[in-house]
């Protein structure tokens, strides 16, 4: 065997090659719409990442429609004054959210629009649910995620995405989806997501932190690879059409095992610290930013991400993808 034969030049490489080329319908782009604010705001860190009003993100989902990226999905910020304990901002009509996917989905109706549910974004204690007796209650909390999902649904959500983690929110949501016909709308699953240190930055874009203690009682310990097998297969059986695991750089034996064992479509989200760590050594003249996000990104995909959720998603498809389509 002679290895290097495979590598002599860009042809044979191309010939060997077992991961297929990224595509543009492979990613995913994260939107943060705020409420109250009138232009963007670029998030301190996350430089080139911004929250936008409602005018401006229904123009950033039309820039992203346009680059080919098939799907956004959408974080919505709420005014201080509009979070409470029991996340209410969350479960508004008049809410950021539904709001936004209203506007986004009249001037852009084909770009697949998926509505994070959760309610760390509207609790005044930034918890992702009802807090009793200084701990998140499951039973009260995925009733709430369940109303939450379906008037996204209503609002014109084409996939909601529950990330509270949370027992059973996946039947909770599934259950009001097909009880109020909408059935149609689907599931992506945030079934495996670790308790993580590379949520930081997304905590400034989302204004978020919890108030007291942390997310360790319903976040996965980053210890534990089986647990993500089991999250995986209960939320197959309680109707998510996707799984994701989170975050990705790190954890791409656990893409590659739950695609292996369950061989059913999964998606990665690369977070906020990992889009963060990459672009301040860019800024820097550390790393080569091109190299360094098509490595990591086609990473993913040999891992076996169907979908990749990436804050890189815009700015590779415009600078660097050549392969486009
Ligand atoms: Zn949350």
């Amino acid at each position: 065997m002679r290895m290097r034969e495979r590598r002599k030049n860009q042809t044979a490489r191309e010939k060997f090659r077992q991961t297929q080329e990224l595509s543009v319908k492979d990613l995913i782009m994260p939107v943060f719409v705020k409420e109250g604010i009138s232009g963007k705001k670029e998030i301190r860190s996350m430089p080139g990442i911004y929250q936008f009003s409602l005018k401006e993100a229904v123009k950033e989902a039309t820039r992203i429609y346009k680059t080919g990226i098939p799907s956004i999905i959408l974080f919505g910020i709420p005014l201080a004054r509009h979070k409470d304990a029991i996340g209410s901002g969350a479960y508004d009509q008049a809410g950021i959210l539904p709001q936004a996917i209203r506007a986004i989905k009249k001037v852009v109706p084909k770009l697949n629009l998926i509505a994070d549910v959760c309610m760390c974004e509207y609790t005044s204690h930034g918890h992702c649910g009802i807090v009793k007796g200084g701990d998140v209650d499951n039973i009260s909390t995925i009733k709430i995620l369940a109303q939450i999902a379906l008037l996204y649904a209503q609002a014109g959500a084409d996939m909601v995405a529950p990330s509270a983690m949370m027992d059973g929110q996946v039947k909770a949501i599934k259950d009001g989806l097909v009880r109020n016909n909408y059935s149609k709308v689907k599931i992506m699953a945030y079934s495996v997501k670790y308790s993580s240190g590379f949520y930081g930055p997304f905590r400034d874009a989302a204004e978020s932190s919890p108030q007291f203690g942390d997310r360790r009682t319903y976040q996965m310990d980053y210890h534990n690879s089986d647990e993500a097998i089991l999250e995986s297969k209960l939320d197959i059986k309680e109707g998510a059409d996707i799984i994701m695991v989170k975050p990705a750089l790190g954890y791409q034996d656990i893409i590659y095992k739950t695609k292996k064992e369950l061989k059913f479509p999964v998606a990665c989200y690369s977070v906020s610290g990992e889009y963060a760590m990459i672009k301040a050594a860019s800024l820097k003249g550390y790393l080569d930013e091109k190299k360094i996000v098509l490595e990591a990104l086609t990473g993913f995909k040999r891992a076996g991400a169907d979908f990749i959720i990436t804050y890189y998603a815009a700015e590779a498809v415009k600078k660097w993808m050549k392969n486009k389509k």
